[in-house]
């Protein structure tokens, strides 16, 4: 990744590159391409029609009810754990625990 002067990252813009910051132009070739990273961290929310959804034994925070649905999902890259989920059996109060 290739940055101005001043800091500002720089996009590709034709041949040349513009600065991402205070717009000002470089002959510097990025090879860059700018992907809107999704917010990964939200909690997935799963819908209540979801069957199949195996149960454990997991205390609920909330309404310390003691069967929670649970799934894992691959949140990061490949080589990190999956975050586990839980959601409530009976208030729907959904969390996620870090293996
Ligand atoms: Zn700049
Ligand atoms: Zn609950």
């Amino acid at each position: 990744m290739e940055f101005c002067e001043c800091g500002g990252m720089l996009i590709p813009s034709g041949s040349s590159s513009v600065c991402r910051n205070c717009g000002k132009k470089t002959n510097k070739k990025v090879d860059v391409r700018i992907t809107t990273k999704k917010e990964q961290e939200n909690i997935v929310v799963i819908e209540d029609n979801k069957p199949d959804l195996p149960k454990t034994n997991k205390e609920c925070k909330k309404c310390k009810n003691n069967v929670a649905y649970y799934w894992l999902i691959q949140t990061r890259s490949a080589d990190e754990p999956p975050t586990q989920f839980f959601k409530c059996t009976k208030c729907k109060h959904t969390w996620r625990e870090y293996k």
